[in-house]
């Protein structure tokens, strides 16, 4: 797989100079690629950037990562290029201590239910696909900023894609469950008990640390296509339960087209101000610890609100 940094800085077309790359080598060319050319680099970058991203055969020669980079230079999103990645997609664990650090002052934002929204671009992943059944009647509610960034991520999607919400807002007898059925797993394959709970924390966050969807900062999504009605592909969705080698953002292990689809969702949730959990693809927030670090923010805005866990959000 080529780094972006490999293919941007050639100035040459010598490493394509295979017979299976010839296409790719045809490609440059048209772009107007050509050795000793004397257009600009950042013209380079622009060129190839518009051209990879409509053209998955090309794009399975670079990593996800490479890709979103293109898409944004593409795009011209300078508010994003000025700042490095990790301000957009975190590589902190939820409970490394630099992020328990961050202090928690909630600053009153009401829930709002997606789902009561009835915006057609809106939907429950279960409305698309029956195996994804919500775990409570919650899962809709998010703080009104989160509700916010998904209308305004909606304008960076093409009309015809939808965003498929999993979870928001998690009860914390939920979270306690999830917690206690993953140290449970993790545990057959890791006897120590410190290890198998920093194993299940990277994961799950402890119920006693303010867990990031028990305050209504986080949500779990995807992409669906509003015309064929199905959730679009961008590698196995959830982590909780099982393995998944899917479940990196920048992950080797997906195809192609995988790849264009999680930059179609990046791009337009970053440029919503959300950061996305490095460690999950499907895992975005906005003002919790991880988004206040990624940010160069002092504290984060949401504690756990007080809804009735036992009433019921719609039947
Ligand atoms: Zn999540």
């Amino acid at each position: 797989m080529y780094s972006l940094h490999t293919l941007l800085l050639s100035t040459t077309l010598n490493q394509f100079d295979t017979a299976e790359d010839a296409t790719v080598k045809d490609d440059l060319k048209t772009l107007g690629w050509l050795p000793g050319s004397q257009i600009s680099h950042a013209i380079k970058l622009n060129r190839t950037a518009e051209f990879l991203i409509g053209r998955p055969k090309l794009a399975d020669k670079i990593s996800t990562r490479a890709l979103l980079t293109l898409s944004f230079h593409a795009h011209q999103d300078e508010c994003i290029l000025s700042k490095p990645i990790s301000a957009f997609v975190s590589p902190m664990k939820v409970a490394d201590p630099k992020v328990l650090k961050v202090s928690i002052e909630d600053n009153g934002e009401p829930c709002i239910d997606l789902l009561s929204l009835n915006n057609p671009r809106i939907k429950h992943m279960q409305e698309l696909d029956q195996r994804f059944k919500p775990s409570h009647n919650q899962s809709g509610f998010v703080r009104k900023s989160v509700h916010d960034a998904l209308l305004k991520m909606l304008s960076h999607l093409p009309e015809n894609i939808g965003i498929a919400i999993y979870e928001g807002l998690r009860p914390l007898t939920t979270q306690r469950k999830y917690f206690q059925k993953k140290l449970k797993e993790i545990r057959k394959s890791e006897p120590d008990e410190t290890k198998a709970r920093a194993k299940t924390s990277a994961l799950v966050s402890p119920p006693d640390i303010t867990p990031v969807h028990c305050t209504g900062a986080a949500i779990d999504l995807t992409l669906f296509s509003m015309r064929e009605h199905f959730l679009l592909d961008l590698g196995k969705f959830g982590v909780i339960f099982g393995p998944n080698d899917h479940a990196s953002t920048f992950s080797d292990e997906v195809s192609t087209i995988q790849k264009v689809n999680r930059v179609l969702l990046l791009r337009a949730a970053l440029l919503s101000n959300l950061v996305n959990y490095g460690r999950e693809w499907w895992h975005y927030s906005l003002k919790d610890r991880v988004w206040a670090i990624a940010k160069g923010e002092k504290r984060a805005s949401y504690g756990i609100p007080s809804l009735d866990e036992k009433k019921p959000r719609r039947q």
